[in-house]
């Protein structure tokens, strides 16, 4: 698969659909693909025929987060890294691109089945809506990696502060049912269901008046940024940096070396 098939884009009936299509690695994400990932959200952003955007995964996982293996970097790596270097490319691409995509003034869906790891929820949680299969799971385990969760924290505010706590703490994941009770997942549809509903979804908002859609989604954000959703998120990506600092001065790696452990435990949750 060349590098250019790693995000499919199409417009549908006023419904641009953008797919996560990297299905043989769980849809990890590598910084060329977050690069054609962001976009494609500005294609759809910028394209008047579109009202509402979707974004889907193809395979049997949303996403397993970001690719650690350096696979498909765009940039040059230094020889030496550094937080400053570690900063600029999170900055860009972890949470800069989320705010972007969480900004955008048309409304979001994000369907998710099977693991929503870690940079998972960097794609998922900036969308207006989610809709879950009943195998989604939501999890951030990177205390494995002795960080103190990922680059864009909205746990705290798609979940709940102890539920947050609680999947930060013990690296477990969260079920679709679980998410939905917390009020992070709109509706857990069957598996199969699960592009049928979210597009029937989307066709129903697609057929509401376009400037009323944008200021309902202006409005609810802009509630949330009263209370301090933004200046928390930027906040949070400080202090995430902070576990980078750490780890390179323990280890010389950005992460402590728990990996394996990660790994081990991901796949037996
Ligand atoms: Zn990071």
């Amino acid at each position: 698969m060349s590098d250019e098939d790693q995000i499919l884009y199409r417009v549908e009936d006023k419904v641009a659909v953008i797919t996560l299509n990297r299905p043989d690695k769980a849809n990890a994400q590598t910084q060329g693909l977050l690069d054609d990932l962001n976009a494609a959200w500005e294609r759809a952003a910028a394209d008047p025929g579109v009202r509402v955007i979707v974004l889907n995964a193809n395979g049997k996982h949303f996403s397993s987060g970001h690719d650690l293996s350096g696979a498909g970097s765009r940039d040059a790596v230094p020889d030496k890294m550094t937080l400053a270097h570690i900063y600029e490319l999170e900055a860009k691409r972890f949470i800069g691109y989320s705010l972007n995509w969480r900004n955008i003034p048309k409304p979001s869906i994000a369907a998710v089945q099977g693991k929503c790891i870690a940079g998972g929820l960097l794609l998922a949680w900036p969308c207006d809506l989610i809709i879950a299969a009943e195998n989604a799971e939501f999890s951030d385990p990177v205390v494995y990696l002795g960080i103190g969760g990922v680059e864009y924290h909205g746990h705290t505010w798609e979940l709940g502060a102890r539920k947050a706590k609680e999947i930060l703490f013990t690296g477990r994941s969260v079920s679709a049912r679980e998410a939905e009770q917390a009020g992070a997942v709109n509706r857990v549809v069957p598996l199969d269901d699960l592009d049928s509903e979210t597009m029937k979804l989307a066709a129903h908002i697609s057929g509401m008046d376009p400037f009323g859609l944008r200021q309902a989604k202006r409005a609810v954000n802009q509630t949330l940024d009263v209370q301090g959703f933004q200046t928390a998120v930027q906040a949070v990506f400080d202090i995430h940096q902070t576990g980078h600092g750490n780890a390179l001065s323990v280890t010389g790696y950005p992460v402590i070396s728990n990996l394996e452990q990660m790994k081990k435990n991901v796949s037996k949750s």
